[in-house]
């Protein structure tokens, strides 16, 4: 199957020979497109086999020519245009809209100098040069020079000085240039802020009370981490009672590649990531025995693992050698914490220690989330190492705000034919998240110098998000939910015209008065048509049913058998409910009280995770879903139920049949077995669906879609069946891809 992959590269890569370079990799490996030097890097577009473009972007990082540098290095899979042999193009001048480089993890010449006892930076933990270090989270205003950063207050040491004004230099420009003589420092604080050691004595308190089993708040590069001993049941145990976070997977930074590998499976595609310059977190699968404990990642065959990225994090891995947690300093779902003195007042709960240091933050960015599914990255958070780079959208040229969605929010500018997408927020459910919201609005539209005409929201009414919108006294475009989700995957692929959107997530609110999240649109050029979805059911209590799947089974098995659902036997879902509160669902359910209906394939998954025993009450969002698609995995049938397509104003999906999934429980078929026979019926449907929409492009987002098994699943189908398939690559599918959505429907409806 040929693609065409579009790469962009920023860094220093003018001038020292990259173009012929990568003509030479691309002649050698026979592949289609072009090399252009541009305003901010170069730009390649490359058509060939998968696997050719594959190892076409690990050799670009492995035998780069010696005198450049990798600062970011985007790459999506796009449409084939057929381009015949390979060229070197000739740059146009190219537009010159101020870009702002994300934060870059250390490059390996500054990584190497403080761990060189006879460098004048061995053991700086600030260090950085012109390819690597802090940037998004530093920058106050545009121009980037020093004057407009954090590190302002900081002035140079005539040896920084001289680096800095020297052309040959390696740090020629570099504007958070600094050593131990002028730069910022480290403190280690106590619970009661009193500083217990300051500089190289700070990191090295830090660690021993980290190898002593206590919890540390530690100052990075965009927030705080709570650091831990992640080998240790007793001191994973404590930080979760401490954090209230009962089983929510936590990530885990490693000293080494070598110490990962040990853990944990890493193809070539996950180790480029994990040593790229965004030096995300990377979703890889256990080992059988892994040196972290059980309870960082309980009943999940994946770990969430990423490596250092700032000399600070590499100096204080070299000593500990050991794998520590390494999780957003911050109360649940809110934004991860930026300011000492707020740090030492929030997380005085939770750890025992604190080390901190004198290099303001600017804003918050939080550690990205990658998963490779299909053979391509698939962004599930994205902030560090990402933000603020923008998605080129032709046509976008109106300045247009997107205020994103209520949970894993985002938000969204455009300019110039570019969508910047904030870095991620987090769920807008607290004050301090909130007030973190107002913020990026403000931050981002200085930065950029954007004044928006318009602005763009969800449909629901109740949304701290919408009410904003609507506060601000420009005209608002309303955007449903998931027809957002289905246009912020066009964008990114750079799709137009005709396309079957496939669209699943928990809930989005609907135009018809129900909650929708199984959804099918027919996009064109002027809106939506919905197309198909699934048979609403009722969620008895509202709310509450998203937190509980057990309420989901009980509102889908009302659905299907009226009042005989309440005298089924041997019903997992109804076991953990008290009389009482059997009894006023009950009630809920037969006088339709409380019972929003809803078409949400998530919690369809729900009820099925709880009609299996997998999951009755979820201890963090899309636990359920998790479960289903981990048991999934473990199966190899292709069996599927039965489901069944009704004619209408749109197509009503009844299935998978739950009626069968009951009757495979009672002859007491492995869970495993139930749900992968459950996901491959939900690949049928689509399959089904799409025969009947008769288009051609099918686009699959929405939560849903984080989910491996589908996902593949799904592609594999469709594409068996000669049919373009397009998902998420730099955008989550998930709710963080909202805002971008938001903006693409405002652009269309200024237009029409
Ligand atoms: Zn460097
Ligand atoms: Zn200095
Ligand atoms: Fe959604």
């Amino acid at each position: 199957m040929k693609s065409r992959l579009r790469i962009f590269i920023r860094g220093a890569v003018q001038g020292v020979g990259f173009r012929p370079f990568i003509y030479k990799l691309a002649e050698n490996l026979e592949l289609q497109g072009w090399v252009l030097n541009s305003g901010q890097g170069v730009t390649i577009e490359a058509e060939g086999e998968q696997k050719t473009l594959e190892e076409f972007l690990l050799r670009i990082k492995k035998e780069k020519p010696a005198l450049s540098s990798i600062q970011s290095m985007e790459s999506s899979f796009l449409d084939v245009k057929g381009y015949q042999g390979f060229e070197i193009r000739e740059s146009k001048g190219g537009e010159k809209t101020a870009l702002i480089l994300p934060d870059i993890a250390t490059c390996p010449d500054c990584r190497a100098e403080i761990l060189d006892s006879k460098n004048r930076r061995y053991r700086y933990p600030f260090a950085n040069c012109t390819n690597c270090g802090p940037r998004y989270s530093i920058i106050k205003s545009l121009p980037y020079d020093r004057a407009n950063t954090t590190m302002k207050n900081f002035k140079m040491c005539s040896d920084c000085q001289g680096e800095y004004d020297d052309p040959q230099n390696r740090r020629f420009h570099a504007q958070p240039n600094a050593c131990a003589e002028c730069g910022p420092h480290l403190e280690l604080w106590d619970r009661n802020k009193k500083v217990l050691a300051d500089c190289d004595a700070a990191l090295l308190g830090c660690a021993q009370m980290i190898k002593d089993g206590k919890i540390a708040a530690v100052k990075g590069i965009g927030g705080f981490h709570l650091m831990a001993d992640a080998r240790s049941f007793d001191v994973v145990k404590r930080l979760r009672e401490r954090k209230h976070r009962e089983a929510k997977p936590f990530a885990v930074m490693y000293p080494s590649l070598e110490e990962i590998k040990k853990d944990c499976n890493v193809s070539v595609l996950e180790e480029r990531l994990l040593t790229s310059p965004e030096t995300p977190i990377v979703l890889l699968t256990k080992k059988e025995k892994t040196s972290v404990c059980e309870d960082v990642a309980p009943c999940n065959p994946y770990l969430g693992v990423m490596m250092p990225y700032t000399p600070l994090h590499i100096l204080l891995m070299e000593n500990l050698k050991f794998p520590v947690v390494a999780t957003s300093g911050n109360i649940t779902e809110e934004t991860i914490c930026i300011d000492e003195q707020e740090v030492a007042e929030t997380l005085c709960g939770i750890a025992d220690v604190f080390l901190m240091h004198s290099r303001p933050i600017a804003r918050h960015v939080d550690d990205s989330i990658v998963r490779i599914i299909e053979g391509r990255e698939m962004v599930l958070r994205r902030a560090r190492g990402f933000a603020p780079l923008p998605i080129p959208c032709q046509g976008a040229g109106d300045m247009v705000l997107s205020v994103g969605p209520h949970l894993k929010n985002t938000v969204s500018l455009s300019r110039d034919n570019n969508i910047f997408v904030s870095q991620h927020i987090g769920d807008l459910e607290t004050a301090k998240s909130f007030y973190t919201f107002e913020e990026t609005i403000k931050d981002l539209g200085t930065l950029y110098d954007i004044r928006p005409k318009v602005v763009a929201c969800d449909v629901h009414p109740d949304y701290l998000s919408t009410q904003f919108a609507r506060k601000m006294g420009l005209p608002v475009i309303q955007v449903q939910h998931h027809y957002a989700h289905v246009l912020s995957c066009m964008a990114e692929n750079e799709i137009e015209g005709e396309v079957l959107g496939v669209a699943w997530d928990g809930t989005g609110y609907g135009l018809d008065t129900t909650i929708w999240g199984g959804e099918f649109f027919k996009v064109d050029n002027k809106g939506f048509t919905r197309f198909a979805h699934f048979r609403p059911f009722p969620l008895p209590g509202g709310e509450k049913a998203i937190k509980e799947p057990r309420r989901s089974a009980m509102g889908l098995l009302y659905s299907i058998f009226k009042e005989k659902a309440f005298k089924l036997k041997n019903i997992k879902a109804y076991k953990g409910f008290d009389v009482k509160e059997f009894q006023d669902l009950r009630t809920m359910l037969r006088k339709k009280i409380n019972s929003p209906l809803t078409s949400s394939v998530g919690r369809i998954f729900d009820a099925v995770a709880s009609l299996t025993g997998l999951c009755q009450i979820m201890q963090f969002e899309g636990q359920a879903a998790m479960m289903l698609e981990f048991a999934a995995g473990l199966e190899t049938t292709d069996k599927v139920y039965s489901f069944s397509i009704e004619k209408g104003e749109s197509l009503l999906i009844d299935g998978p049949s739950i009626k069968e999934i009951l009757v495979d429980i009672e002859k007491d078929f492995h869970a495993s077995f139930i749900c992968a026979k459950f996901h491959n019926t939900l690949v049928d449907i689509i399959a089904a669906i799409v025969k009947r929409s008769g288009m051609e492009k099918i686009v699959l987002t929405g939560g849903c879609f984080q989910n491996k098994y589908l996902l593949e699943h799904a592609i594999q189908r469709l594409r068996a069946q000669k049919l373009s398939v397009y998902w998420h690559q730099r955008i989550p599918p998930n709710d963080g891809g909202i805002s971008l959505g938001q903006v693409v429907a405002a652009h269309k409806e200024l237009k029409s």
